[in-house]
């Protein structure tokens, strides 16, 4: 047996797969883009068919790259999470299209929920919100409208991607793979139990979910299962959701170790040990791995608006022509000139949770230049990061020091503000595709490569340490602008 492991990052826009050396060299790539379908205001949804042609093509050329099945030890799948696929037993055809995590069709459902008081419960029980994000309530959407759903009965297979690609890989041309998910993926549903790790029945009641239509909840490293698909038998040892991934891929093993990815939208998670822990700030409770069957959790925050906020200046606006324009631009002012940016496009999030929020740039004069709007624009950023912060020690999960990745953090200026204004060091690893280094570190665990995840560490590699610099008082004159531009936007 080879010791290459072989890594399946199924993402919302492309799919990829990727093979790594057991030190945590990457030493080849292939993805394809995914086609997004828009059939109506708020909804997006992808074809399952799809999504599983495009990674196994992918899949076959790393074998083929790899020198052949034998070369790989295992298979390791991270996934874009909540997004939720519907598909036959029989035939192993999808029924329906898969709804992803972006679609906001469960709105009005969720409100009535949230309405009816049902919110506290559901949280205690799952971490988790009453919010069309969330699989259950896709699936409760897609039982009372898709008959054809019913009417499959028994047939009738529901999970999310990570457990559509492990049937796909392991029916080996018969009919009927295997019918797991992984622990991570599981806690994004609303219908897991966080403490149990186990299906709820009371909350596969209240989403009308079939309980013979979901797969066995399991670890996310072991010997799920083989595929014999690409000329020769490969283990599928591996598996967590995309944000859970890339914070293990950042080696957060311990509590209270934090990463932030900045790109569209930023996801911050902070391992919270091994007691579910509850939020009072709106914050989620997830899963962070199960192994052994044992839990270990993690509380996540998101931001909204993050890179998005610089395509905004780059496509909506003009101001720049490219991202990485931006730090030649900050570093060519002092300091911001009073100007501020609330990026509350599309509303704000924690701590200050006003959906219906919109964005302000407060401070200007006629002193005010392109390159101090474009200086707010990035230091919002991190404001939005410090916000966070405090929430996460509201919630008993401060953070001590950042792990970041990401296309916003390529910025070094970016870097080095989040340092100054959190007040922490910020460490950046030099590989930055964490996501899919998490998944090899999984497969490599589940397969015997090293004995736990600790041993998988090496893999992350080397980086650079941003350190705080900047004097108190000038940290504190930014974090009080900051706080004055916010009351502009919420009451
Ligand atoms: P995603 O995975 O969400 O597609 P990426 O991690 O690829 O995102 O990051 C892309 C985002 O980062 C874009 O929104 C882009 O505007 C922003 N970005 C990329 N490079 C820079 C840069 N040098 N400075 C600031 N923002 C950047």
């Amino acid at each position: 047996m080879g010791d290459l492991l072989l890594v399946i990052d199924e993402g919302t826009t492309s799919t990829r797969a990727m093979l790594f050396e057991p030190g945590g060299k990457c030493i080849g790539t292939q993805a394809e883009e995914l086609t997004q379908h828009y059939p109506g205001p708020g909804l997006v949804e992808h074809d399952a068919a799809e999504i599983w042609a495009k990674t196994s093509t992918c899949a076959a050329a790393m074998v083929e790259k790899a020198g052949g099945p034998e070369r790989i030890a295992a298979i390791g799948i991270t996934n874009q999470r909540e997004t939720i696929v519907f598909w036959d037993k029989t035939t192993g055809e999808p029924l329906a299209p898969a709804i992803v995590w972006q679609d906001r069709r469960t709105a009005a459902m969720c409100r009535a929920w949230r309405d009816a008081g049902e919110e506290p419960a559901i949280q205690a029980r799952t971490g988790l919100l009453l919010d069309p994000y969330f699989s259950g309530t896709k699936i409760a959407w897609a039982m009372q409208n898709w008959p054809q759903l019913a009417e499959a009965g028994d047939r009738l297979a529901i999970g999310t991607i990570e457990s559509w690609l492990v049937w796909k890989l392991t029916a080996n041309g018969r009919k009927g793979g295997l019918h797991v998910t992984d622990a991570t993926n599981a806690s994004r549903t609303l219908l897991m139990g966080l403490g149990s790790g186990g299906w709820n029945d009371s909350l596969i009641d209240m989403f009308g979910a079939p309980r013979e239509a979901l797969g066995e909840i399991v670890d996310c490293a072991g010997r799920f299962g083989t595929t014999t698909l690409f000329g020769g038998e490969i283990p599928i040892c591996g598996m967590a959701g995309d944000q859970q991934a890339a914070t293990i891929g950042q080696a957060c093993f311990a509590k209270g170790e934090t990463k932030a990815t900045y790109g569209t939208g930023a996801f911050i998670l902070a391992n919270a040990g091994t007691t579910p822990p509850s939020s009072k700030n709106r914050l989620l409770a997830t899963v962070l791995w199960q192994l052994n069957g044992r839990r270990t959790y993690a509380i996540e925050g998101a931001v909204f608006v993050a890179g998005s906020l610089i395509q905004w200046l780059r496509d909506s606006v003009g101001l720049i022509g490219t991202a990485p324009e931006t730090e030649a631009l900050a570093r060519s002012v002092p300091d911001n000139g009073g100007v501020y940016l609330v990026p509350a496009l599309s509303g704000l999030g924690a701590p200050w949770w006003e959906p219906e929020a919109r964005g302000a740039l407060t401070g200007l004069s006629f002193a005010s230049t392109r390159a101090h709007i474009v200086r707010a624009a990035l230091e919002a950023m991190t404001h939005q990061s410090h916000d966070l912060k405090t929430a996460f020690a509201a919630d008993g999960a401060d953070w001590a020091r950042l792990r970041v990745d990401g296309g916003m953090v390529t910025n070094d200026w970016i870097a080095q503000d989040l340092a100054d204004i959190l007040g922490i060091p910020v460490d950046r690893p030099d590989f930055a595709e964490t996501t899919a280094l998490g998944a090899a570190m999984l497969a490599g665990v589940g397969c015997g490569l090293f004995g736990g995840l600790e041993g998988a560490a090496g893999m992350r590699g080397a980086g650079k340490v941003f350190e705080p610099e900047i004097e108190a008082a000038a940290r504190h004159a930014r974090l009080d602008g900051w706080n004055a531009a916010v009351h502009h936007v919420v009451r």
